[in-house]
């Protein structure tokens, strides 16, 4: 592939293709595991909103629920009823709308030579035609579309004798981002890719009759709704196992160097999170405070875009010493407007999320902050909105620099042809969305803030288009009528 043609496959890839945001649980060894999993995946439902399922055992049976919708709205009392057992895990997913969405929904069930495998995986998988291609060759016969199910079908053909041996053979046979979760009737197994691209968590749960509850979870914030203390992170390359016998780890790869997704710290998970060794809160906080000191500008109030602007304000206020005032107010009751499907729909929906606390802003020079600019559509209304409210002067301030490039690891973002960024300067977005004046946070200013080091090392592809994966993976989720 020249630079051309690479160009030409991030303009096209299909957005499709690039939606995989999800978040994982396990329970190992606890009376009710499935209702443990719900807790968990509650927790985790930032993560995804689309469909959620819970997979449960009792070391003879394996059961498999999936729905469309919120955790809470699919596992009511008498589904969780359905779901027996002491091993379970979940997972919530934002995954592509139409017919194939439930379809696609996670955990998978899949029997195959090594028994019945439920596997849930968070991140996407870069090599998928080429593996699928080996496997349909191999008299693989695919229930799903999704990326998850080659892992299992990996472990089905694989030629190594124990499950455990097979798992770590096909781990190594995929490229890309997976932190998965998976289950057997009388097992718990969790891994992460050997970059580390999506984050992993273990904890335990000491239960009052002195039994032991082993738990894996996406972001630490699941362990304390089901009063688990966070043990350490699945390392990059590790596969964990725990049985009745208990538990057992070995570095399947190695000697990759760690790219862990930086966008993890800037938006996607929660500040109440530890990911990556590294608090959330702690990293957005200082996101903030070196904003501050790159772009000063004079104002009166810091105004988070709400939420997910929260915490980098309060690091901007309190490094710039203005006040920090929510001007404005996000109506909870609404789903996220970024992953409405229709341009249309996103474009109302900000209204519907946000509105402005006039009595603040009436007068004011104001510093809005947000953790980023994708297409620039929320953006550009909720400039206009903050203006149309009285404000003086309107300075929009971004906790990250401009995101150029798709993510392929397991972050919804657009093509690169809806990319804002990709396409115009700063001073031309500046302009598309009526700000006085626009600022990002450098490259550097967000590495320091999220604690890079020799031991910490992040993947920030979305801001270089530097992706950490061959090129020739990225030939492999070309759309099939793309110039090659
Ligand atoms: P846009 O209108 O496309 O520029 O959307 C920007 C807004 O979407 C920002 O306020 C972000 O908080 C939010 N956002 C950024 N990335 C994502 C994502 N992967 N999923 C959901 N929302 C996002």
């Amino acid at each position: 592939m020249n630079n051309l043609e690479r160009q030409r496959a991030l303009d096209d890839t299909p957005f499709d293709k690039l939606r995989e945001e999800c978040g994982v649980v396990a329970i190992h060894n606890h009376p009710d595991a499935a209702r443990q999993v719900y807790l968990g995946l509650y927790a985790l439902q930032h993560r995804g909103q689309e469909s959620a399922g819970i997979a449960s055992a009792d070391y003879e049976n394996l059961w498999n629920i999936k729905g469309m919708g919120l955790v809470a709205e699919i596992f009511t009392d008498d589904v969780l009823d359905k779901l027996p057992g002491s091993l379970s895990i979940g997972h919530t997913r934002y995954s592509t709308t139409g017919d194939s969405a439930l379809l696609n929904a996670q955990p998978i069930r899949v029997e195959s030579t090594k028994g019945l495998i439920a596997i849930a995986h968070n991140g996407n998988l870069v090599n998928l035609d080429s593996a699928r291609a080996r496997l349909e060759s191999d008299g693989a016969i695919f229930q799903t579309t999704s990326d998850s199910e080659i892992i299992v079908q990996l472990i089905a053909h694989s030629k190594e004798a124990t499950l455990i041996d097979a798992i770590a053979d096909s781990l190594r046979q995929v490229e890309g981002a997976f932190s998965i979760v998976m289950m057997t009737r009388d097992r718990i197994f969790a891994a992460r890719d050997p970059r580390g691209f999506r984050p992993l968590s273990m904890g335990r749960i000491y239960n009052d009759d002195g039994t032991e509850t082993v738990v894996f979870a996406s972001e630490t914030c699941a362990f304390d709704l089901l009063r688990a203390v966070y043990e350490r992170d699945v390392q990059p390359g590790e596969l964990i196992m725990v049985s009745r016998e208990g538990i057992s780890s070995r570095q399947y790869a190695s000697g990759v160097p760690q790219s862990s997704c930086i966008f993890e710290h800037v938006y996607f998970a929660r500040p109440d999170s530890r990911i990556y060794g590294r608090w959330v809160q702690e990293s957005r906080e200082e996101m903030g405070r070196r904003l501050a000191r790159e772009s000063a500008v004079p104002a009166d109030l810091v105004v988070p875009v709400p939420d997910s602007g929260v915490t980098a304000a309060i690091g901007y206020a309190a490094e710039s010493n203005l006040p920090f005032r929510f001007g404005l107010i996000r109506n909870h009751y609404v789903g996220r407007t970024f992953i409405e499907p229709e341009q249309r729909v996103r474009d109302f929906g900000v209204k519907l999320k946000l509105n402005p606390v006039r009595n603040l802003l009436e007068g004011k020079r104001v510093i809005l902050i947000d953790d980023s600019i994708i297409r620039g559509t929320t953006s550009r209304k909720i400039v206009r909105m903050v203006r149309g409210a009285g404000a003086k002067e309107v300075h929009l301030r971004i906790s990250c620099p401009p995101t150029i490039s798709p993510c392929f690891y397991g972050v919804d973002t657009p093509s690169k042809r809806e990319l804002i960024a990709a396409n115009q300067s700063v001073e031309e977005i500046r302009q598309y969305i009526e700000a006085d004046s626009l600022a990002y946070l450098s490259l550097d200013g967000l590495l320091q803030a999220c604690g890079e080091n020799n031991d910490l090392r992040y993947c920030t592809a979305c801001y270089t288009g530097n992706y950490p994966t061959q090129w020739v993976d990225v030939e492999d989720i070309l759309p099939a009528n793309a110039t090659r």
